[in-house]
């Protein structure tokens, strides 16, 4: 988050996240802090983290990390999480039993230039678990590290494709809960039904394949937790892409749930 704000040009890091600041101030199940601190050039920068405390459920309470912004050009997944955020204050029957830790925007610097890469020109989705000097991949490997999220939710988007799509790594938990978070996100855009997406085979918009250096939960954590990468298509309107990303973030939180209770009916 920029201290001060020097250029017009500059996008309103303050101005998307001033929502979430009002709701960390009025409602108790929010809290507002910085994941960590950095300086870029002469300004300091911090990586928002806001949490929201679901009412509690007969089970432990499960721990979602909720990423966006990662690329700084792709503001939808910003705006839904601060929307979305919004919505379960409102209703907050619909995170019954979750601890929800939403990082807006993973890439502030890039975010307020409206460019891919971070201040340093650097893909940070390319950096994880590489020993990278970045100081926002740090400060996010440490949160994934200490957190121990049992399931992860990233927000992208992608201007070479039409449609929603996303990527399961291949592991049948989030192929299960890609399924619902896509067919929720088709009312307000249709879904990339190519055969080929990003390079990577593709079925129904479900990639098992992804790139390396992608956020993603620390190498070796038990149990594995799912791992969901979620994309609009980014040139369709912001609206539609930020609609898109809340009813696939509902239907994902919906669907886990069923699943846990399953699991604990067993
Ligand atoms: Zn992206």
């Amino acid at each position: 988050m920029v201290k001060h704000p020097s250029t017009h040009a500059k996008r309103d890091l303050y101005g998307l996240l001033g929502p979430l600041l009002d709701l960390a101030e009025h409602d108790d199940n929010v809290i507002g802090t910085m994941a960590g601190v950095f300086r870029a050039g002469n300004t300091r920068y911090g990586i928002p983290r806001f949490m929201f405390v679901g009412p509690r459920a007969p089970h432990d309470p499960i721990r979602l990390g909720l990423f966006a912004g990662i690329h700084g050009d792709e503001p939808a997944g910003c705006e839904a999480l601060v929307r979305f955020l919004g919505e379960l204050s409102r209703t907050p029957a619909l995170a019954a039993g979750y601890d929800l830790v939403a990082y807006p925007v993973c890439n502030p610097t890039g975010y307020e230039d409206n460019t891919r890469v971070n201040s340093a020109g650097l893909d940070l989705n390319r950096e994880f678990w590489r020993g990278s000097s970045q100081p926002e991949v740090r400060i996010l490997e440490q949160e994934l590290r200490t957190h121990r999220f049992d399931g992860i939710i990233t927000l992208h988007a992608d201007d070479t494709c039409d449609g929603v799509y996303g990527y399961a790594h291949g592991r049948l938990l989030n192929e299960a809960l890609l399924q619902p978070a896509l067919d929720a996100a088709e009312p307000h855009l249709p879904r990339d039904s190519r055969l080929l997406i990003d390079g990577f085979e593709a079925k129904s918009g479900i990639l098992r394949e992804c790139f390396k250096g992608v956020l993603s939960p620390p190498a070796g954590q038990q149990p594995h937790p799912f791992d969901i990468i979620f994309e609009t298509p980014a040139l369709a309107p912001l609206e539609q892409q930020t609609s898109a990303c809340i009813a696939a973030l509902h239907a994902i939180i919906d669907e886990y749930r069923r699943f846990i209770a399953y699991a604990q009916n067993l």
